[in-house]
């Protein structure tokens, strides 16, 4: 019964929160005493609810004096929707800290350990630091960056192809697949479509199960020229999820009128010479409504847009397994002037699909050739 043994207890606790806690961290904190026993538990079930550490130090009430405490992060020490913890834990008689990561908000960054340590206590950081920035890579992303993290999601075929021709929908991945894209959504604040995707394949980008997130959940639609129907899925059902139609200065007043009398609301940002939405700009804006992550789900028009912006943080590449050698096949990246390199993460199977997921980066032209290979 080790240190690392107990925080990834504390870490599997944290998870536990996911799709919830949003604009906060997901946080795990573990009560240990001096034999060894686990005498208090606890996980930031969702943004408003008691933190972590304050939910372990409850159940553990005495058997905390003396005890060592697990945190997945740096405790708070600022008076938030609720009050500061690191004076909960000199309180409760809390001997020794143990430490996943100091918690980059700008309010906290170290001085809730300082708070620690100046109190007596032993401080030890940096157990299963990795796990914890990966557990928190939205959070983390957007207490540093101020803008939310993207993950984007591709499906294609095994020659790089969406749909036989423009405008035609094709659906490529299998139910297992599927599963899993739902499972994706439930872990980011918003889902992310085109304008050209939701005249294409009309969907309702909502999320299941919707009754057990404590956190809305957001649609945006990134349309610059307004050229989707007022009819499309998307804009119905408002109370289960709010529509974000992400647009530029060009759109008539009176077509976003409408869509604010059905509850959708209109963000303009700024445009890009070629009169496109700035992503930037867009992501900088989602940010501040405390919007911590986005699932982008293309089409390839908007997924090209992310990726020459290097806004991007994972690609999760879904391929089907058939080929589309159809000469007026969509692929699945428009045409754009870099090209794009991944770092793999993972390389996994689900049902009949293949999912590739890595670090996407720009590299300059023909370089993605060069690196060393054995003879192919
Ligand atoms: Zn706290």
């Amino acid at each position: 019964m080790d240190d690392r043994h107990f925080m990834r207890q504390a870490l599997k606790l944290a998870g536990m929160g996911v799709g919830n806690t949003s604009p906060n961290p997901m946080v795990g904190a573990l009560v240990v005493d001096a034999s060894g026993a686990v005498v208090g538990r606890g996980y930031h079930e969702r943004a408003g609810s008691d933190h972590a550490e304050v939910v372990a130090l409850r159940e553990a009430g005495d058997r905390a004096r003396g005890a060592t405490l697990y945190l997945t992060l740096e405790p708070c020490v600022h008076q938030g929707q609720t009050p500061p913890c690191a004076p909960v834990i000199a309180k409760a008689g809390i001997k020794r800290v143990v430490c996943a990561m100091e918690d980059p908000d700008p309010r906290v960054r170290g001085r809730g350990l300082a708070y620690l340590r100046e109190h007596g206590m032993e401080v030890v950081t940096g157990m299963e630091a990795d796990r914890a920035q990966h557990l928190n890579r939205m959070y983390i992303h957007h207490r540093t960056t101020g803008r939310p993290y993207v993950t984007l999601k591709m499906a294609q075929s095994l020659d790089g192809a969406v749909a036989v021709r423009p405008g035609e929908r094709r659906q490529l991945s299998g139910p297992r697949a599927m599963r899993f894209v739902r499972s994706l959504r439930y872990e980011h604040d918003a889902v992310m479509v085109g304008s050209g995707t939701v005249r294409t394949d009309d969907p309702r980008l909502t999320v299941r199960p919707y009754r057990r997130r404590a956190v809305s959940y957001r649609r945006i639609v990134v349309d610059a020229r307004c050229a989707v129907d007022l009819r499309a899925q998307v804009f119905k059902d408002q109370k289960r999820a709010q529509t974000i139609v992400a647009t530029t200065e060009q759109m008539p007043a009176e077509v976003a009128s409408a869509l604010t009398s059905r509850s959708v609301q209109v963000l303009s940002c700024r445009a890009t010479p070629q009169g496109r939405v700035d992503l930037v700009d867009l992501l900088t804006k989602l940010g501040s409504m405390n919007i911590l992550s986005v699932l982008c789900e293309g089409g390839p028009t908007l997924a090209a847009a992310m990726l020459e912006a290097g806004l991007v943080c994972t690609i999760h590449l879904i391929v089907a397994p058939l080929f589309i050698p159809d000469a007026d096949a969509v692929r699945v990246l428009a045409p754009g002037p870099v090209d794009i390199g991944l770092a793999w993460d993972k390389v996994a199977r689900l049902g009949e699909d293949l999912v590739i997921t890595g670090r996407p980066h720009a590299v300059s032209e023909g370089s993605l050739d060069t690196p060393a290979r054995d003879s192919e």
